[in-house]
């Protein structure tokens, strides 16, 4: 067996691992780019492997840039099944249509505003591709072992990531040799996600390293955000939280809402507004069983929150002059409605922004954390008078030491490891760390290297 790494090297985006043998090809993952434009622009480039040659995609997690290029894969040949957990594929069928639906949006505003080299932008692909594609799901319980492809058996592992998140253990039956990706690995003590499970055993593994050169700070979110939401209120300011729809977009509502019913906040309206985080909560609290929050916690959550749902109320909520928390996606300010917020708050220094989780280069999200005196929105500049705070603490990803305590947990004596899925330095940090600790083989490989299983 081989695997190739088509994406999610030297960046945190664009995540895309292709194990094949003689005769099948498996796709784990299939995401987008996301951040600066270089790679942006990757999307756009035909698929590295013609989709049709692909005889099945597993997936991690639910995340755009773990699944969102599916519904172009599919558009572009692809016929076979895409796996994943239940709740990854209940969370796809409200991620991808909507990928879709801001493809077209962005499309059609090119054309308007003329900024395409092209006559008639065309979006990577519309929402009808993202319905066409949730066609060939099929979901599986963690634990499950299936083989999408004859002669590879895959099984699901809880991540502690987000909801449904998983790491893929693929095992190559004439082989017997075992391929083990990470997935987003979550946090050890996370607000709502249980830890993720430790990995029995790999011939290979392949590790994230979002933060493999950074360890969060210690301190404690509920409370920084007590005394950010306390400060902001007290000088009649707005808090905006600018969070990834699905996973701390929920975190950040039930931290919330708890210290408020602890009286540590002032009691003021809670807003969700961003329709994907609404139904990213609904399918969260169905499946309570899956992480930490019970159903009354759900049930809170659900009768104290003010959903945003149309866009008359969004722009209605945005002319709000009292103090209140706004939660908004998307997490790196690169799209959706938390754009308009940011226009009207941004320029008030009574205002606070809160980022809740990493910051891709080149996003709006971190030029803001970096301290940009202005931001471009919409084509214009606006200043920045708001305080910006960043709580990476509240990040889905665990830093390098809790990968080191996670991998440590498992009974693992990998031939060699693959580090991926961060930033270049973040990569090579990581990998020295886990060649220090366990001794094991470790690289981390450059964009359509292949190597042997
Ligand atoms: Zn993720």
């Amino acid at each position: 067996m081989k695997l190739r790494f088509l994406g999610g090297t030297g960046t945190v985006t664009g995540s895309r691992y292709l194990l094949s043998d003689d005769n099948h090809r498996l796709l784990v993952d299939c995401g987008m780019y996301q951040g600066v434009k270089t790679l942006r622009k990757r999307n756009w480039a035909p698929f590295p492997v013609e989709p049709s040659t692909i005889n099945a995609v597993v997936l991690t997690h639910a995340h755009i840039d773990h699944s969102g290029y599916l519904p172009a894969l599919v558009r572009n040949g692809f016929k076979g099944k895409i796996f994943c957990t239940k709740a990854t594929h209940e969370l796809c069928k409200v991620l991808l249509p909507d990928a879709g639906f801001l493809q077209e949006e962005d499309a059609k505003y090119a054309f308007r505003k003329k900024f395409s080299k092209h006559e008639h932008p065309e979006p990577l692909f519309t929402e009808k591709d993202a319905w066409e594609a949730l066609k060939h799901f099929e979901s599986l319980h963690y634990h499950e072992t299936f083989e999408p492809v004859k002669g590879m058996e895959v099984m699901f592992t809880p991540a502690g990531h987000i909801l449904g998140s998983s790491c893929v253990h693929v095992t190559h039956k004439p082989s017997q040799r075992t391929v083990v990706f990470s997935g987003d690995v979550g946090r050890q003590n996370d607000v709502i996600m249980r830890p993720p499970e430790p990995i029995a055993t790999a011939d290979l593994l392949i590790c994230e390293s979002t933060y493999g050169d950074r360890a969060h700070a210690e301190s404690d979110p509920e409370e920084d955000l007590a005394r950010i939401i306390t400060k902001t209120a007290g000088r009649g300011g707005i808090v905006l939280i600018p969070a990834f729809a699905v996973g701390r977009a929920q975190m950040l509502l039930y931290l919330i809402l708890k210290i408020m019913g602890e009286k540590r906040i002032p009691k003021l309206p809670v807003f969700l507004n961003s329709p994907m985080a609404i139904k990213a909560t609904e399918i969260f609290c169905k499946h309570h069983k899956e992480h930490k929050l019970s159903a009354a916690e759900c049930q809170m959550m659900d009768d104290q929150t003010h959903f945003v749902r149309t866009v008359e109320e969004s722009i209605e909520l945005d002319s709000a002059r009292y103090p209140c928390v706004i939660i908004s996606a998307s997490g790196m300010a690169s799209g959706g409605r938390v754009l308009h917020h940011l226009k009207t708050l941004l320029p008030n220094p009574r205002n606070s922004v809160v980022f809740a989780g990493f910051q891709a280069p080149g996003t709006r999200g971190d030029a803001l954390v970096n301290g940009a005196d202005s931001v471009k929105i919409h084509g214009e500049y606006w200043p920045v008078k708001a305080e910006i705070y960043n709580m990476e603490t509240l990040s889905a990803h665990g830093d390098y030491n809790e990968i080191l305590a996670w991998l440590e947990q498992g009974a693992l004596k990998p031939e060699r490891v693959y580090v991926t899925h961060g930033e270049m330095v973040a990569s090579d940090v990581m990998r020295k760390r886990i060649a220090e600790r366990f001794g094991w083989e470790v690289e981390v490989p450059e964009l359509f290297d292949e190597v042997g299983v």
